[in-house]
């Protein structure tokens, strides 16, 4: 799977890993003594749909710490992927400015956006997204391949992570002789194996049973302790929106801050197994 140790592929994977080392100096801003990983201002993005133009994000502006756990809610349809994507890099807005460690995505061409997603974050998919012809190993390096590191060093990385998510046994199966727990393991290896400084998690835990998405969900905040990332998850369960620092809620396109955790508890939560919808 990593590219064969020729010259010719040493030396472009050198150039790759220049690429990345000049583009992405550490240019984050420090703000109340943090410092900032991610600065969304005044987001819109817009689909035309037949003669009617559909508004799913809708100046959305908010900020994510190094380290910090965002967590959004929502009604569905309400643009959550839809901003979700945006950050990640997946889509560009038509207006508004997204920045990760102080550099501005939209300064990048697809190019340089691909090598600088695969060096600094990570994605789960609300579906897994997973390559249906790879196996769950491959799958897993796929983002292995942009980034051009020594393969040394993701050993003993890879070894942990699929020890941890209980993949060791399955890990020349193809995503179709996978279960739908263990496929959405597979999609958070493969979100983690170049050690994101921000993780995006679109629903993980939403097709899980409740012992299921406790542990997804105790993996990604051990991963978030361990490696040092943000952690920014779209979610329906309430009782996990309630353990994040703060909660964002997305209302038609708009993003408001609803609730800080200094602050107690969200409105409406009582505690318990309730969802959002
Ligand atoms: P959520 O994740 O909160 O359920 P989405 O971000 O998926 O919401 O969608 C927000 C709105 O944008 C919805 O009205 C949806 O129909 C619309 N939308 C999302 N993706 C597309 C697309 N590719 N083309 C047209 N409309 C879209
Ligand atoms: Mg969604």
């Amino acid at each position: 799977m990593y590219p064969k140790k020729d010259k010719k592929a040493e030396a472009a994977r050198r150039a790759m890993q220049e690429a990345i080392d000049n583009h992405t100096a550490d240019l984050a801003p420090v703000v109340d003594g943090r410092k900032v990983i991610l600065e969304v201002t005044d987001v819109i993005r817009q689909y035309n749909q037949y003669d009617e133009v559909v508004t799913a994000v809708n100046r959305a502006s908010f900020r994510v710490f190094m380290g910090e756990f965002v967590a959004i809610v929502g009604a569905s349809g309400s643009g959550k992927s839809t901003l979700l994507h945006l950050c990640a890099g997946l889509d560009r807005p038509q207006a508004g400015s997204i920045v990760v460690r102080g550099h501005k995505l939209e300064n990048m061409n697809e190019d340089e956006l691909g090598k600088f997603r695969g060096s600094f974050l990570g994605m789960i998919f609300q579906s897994h997204h997973l390559i249906p012809h790879l196996t769950a190993l491959e799958n897993i390096l796929v983002p292995t391949l942009m980034c051009g590191r020594d393969e040394i060093s993701y050993d003993q990385h890879l070894k942990l992570l699929v020890a941890s998510l209980d993949l060791a046994d399955r890990l020349h199966h193809l995503p179709s002789e996978l279960s739908g727990g263990q496929q959405q393991r597979v999609a958070i290896a493969r979100a983690l194996i170049n050690r994101p400084q921000i993780l995006f998690a679109d629903e993980p835990t939403g097709n899980l049973d409740r012992a299921n998405a406790e542990d997804v969900l105790q993996l990604l905040l051990d991963t978030r302790a361990e490696m040092g990332c943000a952690l920014v998850m779209v979610t329906h369960d309430l009782s996990i929106a309630a353990r994040a620092d703060r909660v964002f809620k997305m209302e038609g396109g708009r993003l408001r801050l609803w609730n800080n955790r200094l602050d107690g508890i969200l409105p409406g939560y009582e505690g318990g197994e309730e969802s959002y919808e």
